[in-house]
């Protein structure tokens, strides 16, 4: 299906947007008008037989996408620059003020655009989709065009366990404990690449200790645990925001998650 535009409007609604038509120009479902329609199409409108009717519109299978003729930037030259302009002195505030090595925070691709630290988001194929920025309060944003992705840091053994952890730092956190980790963009995201990128391996997720951060982590946990040998959650101890703020008050390899 072709969308309508400003020189190709909608031939039922008249408008230049929101609706599409086929190829061959004899259907269009139109979003805004519903009187003549053969039948309802869900979301995106109804349908409308504009060629004569052969009784195939109602076969038609539609799979309608956003338009999406944006170009996007070419994230991988905009990581490498941003990497580039990262000096020595502020990768080293970054770390102490996160409480992170510098070594994670690079193996994370950690970069300075100028007035932000940048971290990139990957698809599970570890292709670059988008850039998160991070400036040096703690807001976030992301860089634009950007699809939100996951934070796969270089040189994962691949021989223990997985930490999937929330955002950049808490991976950065897992990293300096020593476990192999993964970043998703927030508690709640992300499911399905997760878990393309994760299949097969034994997981530990570490979820924050809140209610959105669980409830996330169950959600991930029910279909890693379909395609996984082990699926683990933990959450920090009471009064303990994130495994960043955990592994600050001395945290190390080889704990129980009882806190003990
Ligand atoms: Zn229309």
């Amino acid at each position: 299906m072709i969308r309508v535009n400003k020189n190709n409007p909608c031939k039922i609604c008249l408008k230049p947007d929101w609706c599409v038509y086929s190829e061959d120009g004899q259907v269009a479902i139109c979003a805004r008008i519903s009187e003549g329609s053969k039948k309802r199409c869900g979301d995106a409108g109804w349908l409308h037989v504009i060629g004569p009717d052969t009784g195939q519109a109602k076969n038609v299978k539609f799979n309608i996408q956003k338009p999406d003729n944006k170009p996007k930037p070419d994230f991988d030259r905009l990581v490498r620059s941003y990497q580039e302009r990262l000096s020595d002195r502020q990768l080293r505030w970054l770390g102490e003020s996160l409480g992170i090595s510098p070594i994670s925070l690079q193996r994370l691709g950690v970069g300075w655009d100028g007035k932000s630290f940048t971290f990139p988001m990957s698809d599970e194929n570890q292709k670059i989709i988008g850039i998160r920025r991070r400036y040096g309060d703690g807001r976030k944003f992301a860089v634009k065009g950007s699809c939100n992705g996951l934070f796969i840091p270089q040189g994962l053994s691949e021989s223990g366990p997985l930490f999937i952890t929330e955002g950049p730092t808490d991976c950065g956190a897992a990293l300096d404990l020593g476990f192999d980790s993964i970043g998703r963009p927030n508690c709640d995201s992300k499911v399905d690449m997760t878990v393309r990128f994760a299949r097969g391996s034994r997981i530990t997720i570490v979820a924050d200790n809140d209610a959105v951060g669980i409830a996330g982590a169950k959600k991930l946990s029910a279909k890693l645990i379909e395609c996984c040998p082990e699926v683990k959650i933990i959450t920090p101890p009471l009064g303990i925001k994130d495994l960043r703020q955990w592994k600050q008050l001395g945290l190390s390899k080889g704990w129980n998650n009882d806190g003990s």
